[in-house]
């Protein structure tokens, strides 16, 4: 067993004066969201300095201008894009920033503009009818690093990627020869599935990847491990990622690949889910259950579709001495499939007119948000406390031997 020690739950009682915004003052109508660059910004430093190859940022999980740059000033160069629109989003917000394109189904007319316009050389694929397009698209150019997507398993993920993309074991020998031949680069990437609870998911799939390399005899120059780098959430409490970088580097330097190949990473979730949380009013109260004014429909898709667990905690002074029981949430719609299962701990006497704060939702949770029946937060504030589990904390205070040193 591992000690999950990274995983740090902030269990002190939080004010309602957090600095930006004053809940007990203002009495916010609407959900407000908060961000914490702070955390972004360690989070990317932590890949940037810790992972043994090049982290790029998958953007799907939260394309935020304002995040993008946050990555970029903690030294994010490189971006996972997966439609024009994000492509287009990267150029505009990091005009410098070096764009992959790594949705294997692409648009022909999407892989124009991306080469053509923004300058983007990175591309994969998992069949040859794709090959043949991004061929024909960049007009048979010479410069592309071109990343096979392979299958593999999600056994380890909570969220599964195992069926949709990928060639599969047995197939990937006539496409990696194939693209071999008109690529400058050849790649091999794979996903594992998101929100990887062990690193063993990443050793496996690297099996995976050896098998197809010695089955085609191709030279490869890069090795894309994909995204699934697991956040820390009530209930799934990852291992250190140390362990998932530690398994990945020992994998990839036994690969038959040449000396100078590089090794890549895509991190979504865990580069963003500590970036921001949401800050909710309960309504009404029926029995376990509270109607808040966030939901399915707002940054609240995972809690109601898949049935995550966020972490809760209630803003109210003085703090509830109350203990914990356990609640069910409905969202504003007017929609059964508006309930968030949970359960979430708050304290027995919670009742109408509280606040909570929903942690945790930096990843896929502003990125889903609609404005379905006119509800969702309309206020963004930035603050500048702890997010509500950190795995990237006590990493930090070991490195800042300082902090103890008074600023005046
Ligand atoms: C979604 C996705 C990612 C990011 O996945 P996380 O689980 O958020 O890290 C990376 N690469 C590809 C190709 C993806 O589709």
């Amino acid at each position: 067993m591992h000690k999950h020690h990274r995983a740090l739950g902030l269990a002190s009682p939080r004010s309602t004066a957090l600095r930006g915004i004053d809940i007990a003052a203002q009495r916010p109508v609407q959900p407000v969201t908060l961000t914490r660059p702070h955390a972004a910004s360690r989070a990317a430093r932590f890949f940037v300095e810790k992972f043994p190859g090049r982290s790029m940022y998958a953007v799907k999980a939260n394309p935020s201008p304002d995040l993008l740059q946050i990555l970029w000033d903690s030294g994010i160069t490189h971006y996972d894009v997966a439609s024009i629109a994000e492509v287009r989003l990267v150029a505009a917000t990091l005009p410098e920033a070096t764009l992959c394109f790594m949705h294997p189904v692409k648009a022909e007319e999407a892989i124009a503009e991306a080469y053509f316009e923004h300058g983007v050389r990175v591309f994969s694929l998992d069949s040859i009818e794709e090959l043949e397009k991004i061929v024909a698209a960049t007009k048979g150019a010479g410069d592309l690093t071109l990343c096979v997507r392979m299958r593999v398993s999600s056994d380890h993920s909570k969220l599964s990627l195992a069926s949709k993309f990928g060639v599969g074991p047995g197939e990937s020998k006539e496409l990696l020869m194939a693209t071999r031949q008109v690529a400058d680069a050849l790649g091999i990437c794979f996903h594992v599935g998101s929100q990887a609870m062990s690193p063993e998911a990443y050793g496996n799939a690297m099996e995976r990847v050896r098998a197809a390399i010695v089955e085609a005899g191709v030279t490869v120059d890069v090795i894309d491990v994909g995204g699934g780098f697991p956040s820390s959430y009530p209930g799934m409490e990852p291992p250190p990622l140390e362990l998932y970088f530690a398994t990945i580097h020992r994998a990839f330097e036994s690969l038959p690949i040449s000396y100078s190949a590089e090794l890549w990473a895509e991190p979504g979730r865990a580069l963003c889910a500590e970036y921001s949380s949401i800050i909710v009013r309960v309504e009404k109260r029926r029995g376990s259950e509270l109607y808040i004014n966030d939901g399915a429909y707002g940054a609240l898709f995972d809690a109601a579709h898949i049935g995550w667990r966020f972490p809760v905690r209630l803003l109210r002074e003085p703090d509830s001495n109350a203990r914990d029981v356990e609640f069910s949430f409905y969202g504003p719609t007017c929609d059964d499939l508006d309930h968030m299962a949970g359960p979430f701990p708050l304290p027995a006497d919670i009742g109408a007119g509280d606040y909570i704060e929903i942690g945790m939702l930096g990843a896929y949770g502003a990125a889903m948000r609609t404005a379905f029946n006119g509800f969702g937060s309309d206020q963004t504030v930035i603050v500048d406390d702890e997010p509500m589990t950190s795995l990237y904390l006590e990493q930090v205070e070991e490195q800042a031997p300082a902090s103890n040193v008074v600023k005046l």
